[in-house]
């Protein structure tokens, strides 16, 4: 939400392929590729490792000669590693540990200047969230976490996922703090926030829009203020949320505008790049706009560059002008083509683009995340291959493409909506359950699968089953195409490190692209699913004319017959175990000096099957005669995951002074100690006087 973000679509993200190596495995003996970090990472990592050698040079290296730094560029150097390890914390968190100087170095600067650098920290928090949507490019996508506390608002990053905690959640973080922006080395949840989401998400939500314009907008203005009351208020984004909330949720407001901003807008941004926070205070304050009136606050830049949308997720504490208020933020782009059928998933109904970002960024506000899949190529849900799609669930207005648009259920029961008394949670064998159309709401609408025999776990990792009909804000489904969607069910995995649902494909072997691949991505009649890790199987029997639950519904004419009925049938859980994923590595490709600290880095996953429990994954690097460690992350070379979580491992090393100039060959290696499989990111480091 700040130029920052406009630019990312400006920079060559280059990404090499490199073989990645793994101990024969029974399930996996060919090496698989890996993604190395990007260029601007490494010349970031690069910039630092130059200003801690300025550092140390002014204070004192003995093989450097002494150098007096001048205040103005000591200054100018704590400023600029200041920012260039904020960056590398959001782009790869090992990346800013590996950029720190090590303890022992730093203790040799003046105490003076030891105080302006980064700090050990345990900080108390409640987590928030805004997300960055670019819709057309989802590398422009992005998720900015930060941490509230009493007296101020850390960015917050981390090398354990922040996933997995729902945002409201109050979490402790240690790690280290520089600036205003703390990295985190390890989480805890103190308190979650389940029932105030519910609470926040139901009921009349109170909206104040703001229509800005630009000087050299303003000719284009799209609409009246007059008319936005309509568009916005008494629209088919309106109608969605009354239908898929179960008529639990509405939106009402004012619009406030148009507001021109005397300057013109010179670069593309999505959302609130365009308007900066100081602008829509002046506008609150000039105009006497009582925000306390409100829950939510729309913010709708009009401007051809000003694009897509962002929001926060909830509700947070904001301080407006002096004042603090308690509300989400909203933008909204694209209004030049507001009208336009929607750009993200053209409907058999009126949808607009207008229609789509308020129903995406205020689906955010209400609390919920991203709708994303899970693609494991030719398999369902496990294997070296699988890799988590953000907005890979199509079928989801908090996804991509927009194939039908209600909300999964598993964010539908986040929101309130979905409540015991419209779902079956099962946790033993069952037989003849009836799923329910999504988009109607009557009867049950979700099949929650708990896992079973493991009383520790029965709350991580669910299954969601869904059944969707193409009814209401879901007759997409009609479509050719999307059809045979309607045979079967849907099914989420809600991952054990994360609360954002995984829609999986039942035909994995249909295509190679995902989303293409998804088009069929429901378990039909007469199919059945079975996940050997987690013990459990899943069948589609098809329609029955037993219906344990009635509806009768004129509008949506959804015949009873029609409606899936399935099985569920526990048994021991398997464990298969894989060679840790290796999801990224990283390394410097530029020369290093004799006497100087070099660094190495991966980010792996446990792959095991979730049947296997917890696992145990030591980190060893591989260095030439004579080389030592300095610092890792983490600190022990250590790190306990479970299935399917991800960790970083870094390691920084000392190059000693007189090594020969040339290529050294560095390796990192992490292994599954329950398994004993190994994978391995071998590299060389380039060495000179
Ligand atoms: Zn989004």
């Amino acid at each position: 939400m700040n130029s920052k973000t406009s630019n990312l679509g400006l920079i060559l993200v280059v990404f090499l392929l490199v073989g990645i190596f793994s101990t024969a495995s029974a399930h996996n003996n060919k090496p698989t590729s890996l993604s190395l970090a990007s260029d601007t990472l490494v010349n970031k990592s690069e910039q630092v490792f130059k200003l801690n050698q300025e550092l140390q040079s002014a204070f004192y290296r003995a093989d450097s000669p002494e150098k007096e730094l001048s205040s103005e560029r000591l200054q100018s150097v704590i400023k600029i590693r200041e920012a260039l390890l904020a960056e590398l914390a959001a782009e790869n968190p090992a990346a800013f540990f590996a950029g720190l100087l090590p303890q022992t170095e730093k203790a040799k600067l003046p105490k003076a200047i030891q105080s302006t650098l980064e700090r050990e920290v345990v900080v108390l928090g409640v987590l928030r969230a805004i997300h960055i949507d670019d819709f057309t490019n989802h590398d422009n996508s992005s998720t900015k976490y930060f941490l509230e506390t009493d007296n101020k608002n850390y960015d917050l990053y981390s090398v354990k996922s922040l996933d997995k905690f729902f945002v409201g959640s109050t979490i402790e973080v240690s790690g280290v703090s520089l600036a205003n922006f703390v990295v985190a080395r390890n989480l805890s949840l103190i308190d979650s926030a389940d029932q105030l989401i519910a609470s926040e998400s139901t009921g009349e939500q109170r909206v104040a829009v703001l229509l800005i314009d630009f000087a050299d907008s303003v000719s284009q203005r799209p609409f009246s203020a007059k008319e936005a009351q309509g568009i916005i208020f008494d629209s088919q984004f309106q109608k969605f949320f009354a239908e898929q909330s179960y008529n639990k949720v509405s939106f009402a407001g004012d619009v406030y505008g148009w507001y021109t901003l005397p300057r013109s807008v010179t670069n593309y941004s999505v959302c609130g790049g365009a308007v900066t926070q100081e602008e829509v205070e002046n506008i609150i304050a000039q105009n006497n706009i009582n925000l306390h009136k409100y829950d939510r606050l729309l913010v709708m830049p009009s401007h051809p560059y000003v694009t897509n949308g962002c929001s926060s997720v909830g509700k947070y504490n904001q301080i407006i002008n002096g004042e603090s208020y308690y509300i989400s933020t909203s933008w909204i782009g694209n209004l030049v083509q507001y009208n336009w059928p929607s750009f993200w998933g053209a409907q058999p109904f009126s949808w607009t683009n207008l229609d789509y970002l308020l129903a995406h960024e205020l689906g955010h506000a209400l609390g919920v995340q991203h709708a994303n899949g899970l693609d494991c190529h030719n398999e369902i849900v496990y294997g070296n291959a699988c890799r988590a799609i953000e907005y890979g669930n199509a079928f989801d207005t908090m996804g991509n493409l927009s194939y039908s648009l209600h909300f999964n259920a598993f964010n539908k029961e986040r929101l309130g909506w979905i409540t015991k008394d419209n779902s079956t949670t099962v946790s033993q064998d069952v037989k003849g359950l009836i799923i329910d159309p999504l988009a109607v709401g009557k009867g049950k609408v979700l099949v929650k699968i708990l896992q079973s025999n493991q009383s520790s776990r029965t709350k991580k990792s669910p299954y969601y089953l869904e059944y969707r009909k193409a009814v209401g804000f879901d007759s997409n489904l009609k479509r050719r195409d999307f059809s045979s969607n309607q045979q079967g069910i849907f099914i989420n995995k809600i991952p054990s490190f994360s609360v954002a649902p995984q829609l999986l494909d039942m035909t994995p072997r249909d295509a190679a692209d995902w989303y293409s691949g998804i088009r069929n991505t429901t378990l039909n009649k007469g199919q059945t699913f079975t996940d050997l890790g987690r013990g459990i199987s899943i069948s589609v029997l098809g329609s029955t004319s037993t219906a344990s639950s009635t509806i009768s519904d004129p509008i949506m004419a959804i015949s009873r017959d029609t409606r899936p009925t399935v099985a569920i049938s526990y048994f021991a859980p398997e464990c298969e175990r894989f060679v840790p994923r290796v999801n990224q590595a990283y390394a410097p490709n530029f020369q290093i000096p004799a006497g100087d600290y070099g660094f190495i880095s991966m980010r792996f996953e446990n792959a095991d099957y979730y049947g296997c429990g917890a696992a145990n994954f030591v980190i060893e690097t591989i260095l030439p005669p004579g080389w030592s460690v300095s610092q890792t992350y983490p600190e022990n070379n250590l790190t306990r995951l479970e299935p399917e979580e991800e960790s970083y491992a870094s390691t920084n090393f000392y190059i000693p002074v007189g090594t020969t100039p040339g290529a050294y060959f560095v390796e990192m290696k992490v292994r599954n100690t329950a398994s004993g499989l190994v994978s391995s990111y071998p590299t060389n480091i380039f060495v000179t006087n």
